[in-house]
């Protein structure tokens, strides 16, 4: 079994950033790395900007699998399904009927989009996009239409909401919240993104869902719960993610929100471990690069064999809104505190705290430029 390759599942920002940062310690360890889709090497945050940047989907990707496999040292199977896994015996299977042994067992397997229930002909024409070759697909359908429904006001639909309105398509954004971003602005910060958005176009019907989704001549029809009715051509969801446990919770790993894992991103069991959108660290399931970035450096000493715990300082996250440049760092789940909030000339502070400890900031527009400063005010996440 020692002789038995390090496999990683997922080549996404994960699974290929910890693999990266293993070789830059271990280069004769056998490594490989299977996935489900074709292991191109690609910055997910790109996909709700690369309008604005002008990027075709096909220029996104930094190298192919072929690519990766030179520069990893490591063997890829792409396209291929791991369908189940045994911890005790180490060894998995894939969807081909092969099966693999492994010494130690990554799990990046990263999240799916939330499916919703609706009624209607056309629920099955609803997109997402969390990976490149739905981008793809977007991309085409986007293809001389004009008009886009965007189903969910968080931080993705607005970032794609911003794209697409700046890229002169007319963009209609659905949720029941009562302003963008509910789960991690208050609601004046939501207001003010909503209005900057509205100037570039951007319409809005929210607190309602969408009870059904029709095929219509010119395109589609959603009903909404009030009974309105909007109009598309194409239409997204981006109702949110969650992270990808079924593989994990079948082979025995305790999972929760996500794969529960230790601060050495171990599970449960013995020589396996998880990162990235689908791993619950220490109670945080945080779905962010700068997350899995440090899990990558931590989890690749540990691989090495010099276990290494992962420690998370403050982490705020750009939102890719230009219409409001935005950035936030929102407190802990459940954190006892209250928001005051302050106009500035030409956007908005919002500071979380409870006394004098400062728990967590929204910045918007001309307030941007605290964000070194007051990032050093916050607490670490883990230290
Ligand atoms: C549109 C968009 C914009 C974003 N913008 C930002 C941003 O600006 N800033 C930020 O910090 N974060 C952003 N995020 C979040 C960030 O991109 C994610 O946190 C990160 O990419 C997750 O990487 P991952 O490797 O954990 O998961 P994924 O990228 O989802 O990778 C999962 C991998 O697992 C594979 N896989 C799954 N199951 C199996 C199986 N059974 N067998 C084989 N392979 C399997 C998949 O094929 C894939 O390779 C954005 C996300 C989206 C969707």
């Amino acid at each position: 079994m020692s002789d038995a390759p390090i496999i990683i599942i997922g080549t996404g920002l994960a699974g290929y950033n910890v693999a990266r940062e293993f070789r830059k310690r271990d280069d004769k360890t056998a490594l490989v790395l299977i996935t489900q889709d074709n292991g191109e090497f690609y910055s997910k945050p790109m996909l709700s900007n690369a309008l604005a940047k002008q990027k075709h989907p096909d220029e996104l990707p930094m190298g192919d699998a072929a690519k990766m496999q030179h520069d990893l040292n490591a063997k890829i199977h792409t396209n291929n399904k791991v369908t189940s896994i045994d911890p005790q015996k180490q060894v998995l299977l894939l969807d081909t009927g092969e099966q693999l042994n492994f010494s130690k067992l990554v799990m990046a397997v990263g999240a799916n989009p939330f499916q919703f229930p609706m009624e209607g002909d056309a629920t099955s024409d609803v997109l997402t996009v969390n990976d490149l070759d739905d981008y793809r697909q977007f991309r085409d359908k986007l293809k001389n239409q004009t008009s886009v429904a965007i189903i969910g006001p968080g931080l993705i639909g607005c970032e794609f909401a911003n794209d697409l309105a700046a890229n002169d398509y007319q963009v209609k954004v659905i949720g029941p919240d009562e302003a963008p971003i509910s789960t991690l602005l208050p609601t004046p910060a939501g207001q003010a993104l909503q209005t900057a958005l509205s100037e570039l176009g951007v319409n809005w019907h929210l607190g309602k869902t969408v009870s059904a989704i029709n095929k219509i001549d010119s395109g589609y029809e959603l009903t909404l719960s009030d009974g309105q009715t909007v109009q598309a051509d194409v239409m997204l969801s981006a109702i949110g993610l969650r992270a990808n446990i079924e593989l994990a919770k079948a082979a025995g790993l305790q999972c929760n929100r996500g794969i529960v894992v230790d601060r050495y991103l171990k599970t449960n069991i013995d020589n396996i471990y998880a990162l990235g959108d689908c791993a619950e660290v220490s109670g945080f399931v945080l779905p962010f690069v700068m997350p899995l970035m440090q899990s990558a450096r931590a989890l690749a000493a540990t691989l090495a064999g010099e276990p290494t715990q992962v420690s998370y300082p403050a982490m705020p996250v750009i939102i890719k809104t230009p219409a409001l440049a935005t950035i936030v760092s929102p407190p802990e789940r459940g954190a006892e505190g209250e928001w005051i909030i302050e106009k500035t000339e030409q956007g908005l502070k919002a500071l979380f705290s409870q006394g004098d400890t400062l728990l967590g900031f929204v910045l918007m527009g001309d307030a941007v430029s605290e964000k070194p400063a007051l990032t050093k005010r916050l607490p670490a996440i883990l230290i």
